[in-house]
């Protein structure tokens, strides 16, 4: 599915954020940047041993924050780390630090000159984070963001499995027809 927002594309589709042809692709990153499973795994080994390296001169990231290295081994130039909330019971201020995950990745993408951005569904593997409300907040950052600046043309959700592309196709389909 695919959407037209001001200047800028939003698109979902399902597959590996590492076979991205995207200018970016942003890693579910945790605090340490010292790799993790899932999303983070699997680029740190389809990117190779560079990532690691500046990750780890980067030094950690704040929940919430984004922090940017070289592609590595990968089509995308750039990986984007950020590090989503733990989902506890989402009174932990949870839905502010996912949205500000997304809003700092895009700011990050912004500042650097891209235009194209991967992005996997942040929080809802080891985190626990609900797909259903993670994915309101995935979609309304991105929407947000590309009404309010055209230098980012476009966004793209990888979303691993049938299902959470349901979930994100859905959510996006009330949002836009609320919109309008
Ligand atoms: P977090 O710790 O932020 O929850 P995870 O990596 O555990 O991060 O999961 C985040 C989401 O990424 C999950 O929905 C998971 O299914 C998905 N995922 C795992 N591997 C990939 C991949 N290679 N490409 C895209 N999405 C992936």
């Amino acid at each position: 599915m695919e959407i037209n927002i001001n200047k800028g594309t939003l698109s979902l589709v399902e597959g590996d954020i590492t076979r991205q042809d995207t200018e970016a692709i942003v890693n579910a990153a945790n605090n340490s940047l010292r790799g993790g499973g899932g999303v983070d795994g699997a680029i740190h080994r389809a990117g190779g041993p560079r990532v690691l390296e500046e990750c780890i001169k980067i030094g950690g990231c704040g929940t919430g924050e984004a922090v940017i290295t070289t592609g590595g081994n990968l089509s995308a130039k750039y990986v984007i780390h950020t590090v989503g909330p733990i989902y506890r019971d989402g009174l932990h201020n949870e839905p502010r630090l996912l949205e500000n995950a997304y809003n700092n990745s895009l700011k990050l993408a912004s500042s650097k000159g891209i235009k194209s951005v991967a992005f996997p569904s942040i929080s809802t593997g080891a985190y626990g984070y609900p797909l259903e409300a993670a994915a309101g907040i995935a979609l309304n950052a991105a929407i947000s963001y590309l009404r309010g600046h055209t230098d980012i043309e476009l966004v793209r959700f990888v979303l691993f499995g049938k299902k959470a592309l349901e979930v994100y196709e859905k959510k996006l389909k009330e949002l836009v027809s609320q919109a309008s």
